[in-house]
């Protein structure tokens, strides 16, 4: 029978679950987008410092670029070595590292005021290279070079009449004054000037940027942090309440089926539905069992204990001080014929009766098979004798005069005590022996033992 109990208040396996897989993943989703967040502001920052590096190689490419057209301009007009314009020309319009950097920081910084600096560098360049040409042609004429070899650009530059009618001396003098003076310094001052203010404003901008991003970057690892641990403790819990309401109550149910006994109603509710449906299964099997052995042992027309018991208990007792008492109705198919077999099983239940109420609650009562009874007495000897005969001779006296309606009846009954005289070795045939005795005598009494006529 499934006995109903009370209602307990332990969650569900679900009810503990969902919550805290809802928790982790919510944290677990903040964490992704925390991540995420600072790694698209690292890329940033590395793409600012990559822009700010190449920008600055751009606007020193442009110094060195400059200073070398320079550079081939003075020497040449100096040593009038001709090899020197053709690396000027090599560099104004074959390497053009000038315009390639500001193609490059156009494409870095479009529309910024570093690049207007790096453009107007440029523009002061390519104004100081009409200088450098004026000074090229005027060395070539001094020199006499034939101008059909050099650059579209110095054949296009013309000298005005007053120049060409210079002497070559004069022409060269010239020449080094367009490059050496004040005015060129003055270009280059600008041009100098530009790169210089190009790179400061680039260092500015890069700065703020980078300024920006670690604050921005310290706020998303402490986030992180915080988020990690929020997981950590969620994870813990987890665990710690699974181990506390699944684990440790499984570990408990299992000992109990080990050791067959109920087991703990304890633990997420289905553990302890589980649990209660176990311990009534297992009750109601404990149940069954003792109802089994109750019956494997006892009688069910007398309720006493039957032969197999006896059998059992006699082992038992073997060693002991004990009086084995056989007990037989006398005439029973008389009983039984004259009054009804349902009239003789009366009869059967009152002599169990008898006996069970005439001997102690230690001795043992058995119904051996039809009308014939035993009595294990434990702790009994010889000197019992007198007792037991009292017992039973009252139990007779009873029987022969019924105040129930049921038929007289009495009983023949043979004692043997373990420590009779001249025991044949078995203590049940010597019982029988004192039994048969009675019988012989006709009925109606007791024999011990050592009395029994074969004996004598
Ligand atoms: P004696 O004095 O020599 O013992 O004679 P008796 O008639 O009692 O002979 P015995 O002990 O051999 O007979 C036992 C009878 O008990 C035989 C059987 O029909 C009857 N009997 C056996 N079991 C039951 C039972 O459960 N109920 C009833 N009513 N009778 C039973
Ligand atoms: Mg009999």
């Amino acid at each position: 029978m499934f006995t109903k109990r009370k209602e307990t208040k332990n969650p569900r396996l679900h009810t503990l679950n969902i919550p805290m897989l809802l928790v982790s993943s919510i944290v677990l989703a903040f964490l992704v987008y925390v991540t995420y967040v600072s790694l698209t502001n690292f890329t940033e920052m590395q793409d600012v410092t990559e822009r700010y590096i190449t920008a600055q190689q751009d606007a020193s490419s442009m110094l060195a670029a400059s200073d070398y057209l320079t550079a081939q301009t003075l020497i040449f007009a100096v040593n009038t070595d001709k090899s020197l314009v053709e690396k000027y020309f090599h560099e104004a319009f074959k390497s053009k590292r000038r315009e390639r950097s500001v193609e490059s920081m156009e494409r870095l910084f479009p529309n910024n005021r570093a690049f207007a600096k790096l453009k107007s560098a440029l523009a002061h360049s390519n104004e100081l290279m009409q200088r450098e040409f004026h000074a090229m042609r005027l060395i070539i004429e001094a020199r006499k070079y034939p101008i059909d070899s050099f650059p579209q650009e110095l054949r296009d530059f013309n000298l005005t009449p007053e120049e060409l009618a210079l002497q070559p001396v004069e022409q060269q003098r010239l020449a080094q004054q367009l490059v050496f003076g004040s005015d060129y310094q003055m270009y280059k001052d600008w041009i100098r000037d530009d790169i210089s203010e190009c790179l400061s404003l680039l260092q500015e901008e890069t700065k703020e940027q980078m300024l920006k991003t670690p604050a921005l970057m310290r706020n998303l690892i402490r986030y992180q942090y915080i988020l990690i641990i929020v997981l950590v403790i969620v994870m813990l819990v987890f665990i710690a309440s699974t181990s506390l309401l699944v684990i440790k109550p499984l570990k408990q149910g299992a000992d109990s089926m080990r050791k067959q006994q109920t087991m703990p109603e304890v633990g997420v509710y289905e553990l302890q539905s589980f649990a209660k449906t176990y311990n009534d299964l297992f009750l109601q099997n404990q149940d069954l069992k003792s109802k089994l052995a109750y019956k494997a042992e006892h009688d069910a027309l007398t309720g006493l204990l039957n032969r197999g018991a006896f059998e059992r208990m006699r082992l038992q007792n073997e060693k002991r001080k004990t009086a084995l008492i056989l007990v037989d109705v006398d005439k029973f198919k008389e009983i039984n014929d004259t009054h009804g077999h349902d009239v003789g099983d009366k009869v059967l239940q009152k002599v169990a009766r008898f006996l069970l109420q005439s001997f102690r609650a230690e001795d043992h009562v058995f119904r051996l098979g039809g009308d014939e009874f035993a009595i294990i007495m434990v702790y009994a000897d010889s000197s019992m004798r007198d007792i037991v005969e009292q017992k039973m001779l009252q139990c007779n006296e009873q029987l022969s005069t019924p105040k129930d309606g049921l038929p007289v009846a009495t009983l023949s009954v043979g004692v043997a005590f373990s420590d009779r005289k001249d025991p044949s070795g078995d203590i049940f045939k010597d019982a029988d022996l004192a039994l048969y005795s009675v019988k012989r005598r006709g009925r109606n009494g007791i024999a011990f033992y050592s009395d029994a006529p074969t004996q004598e």
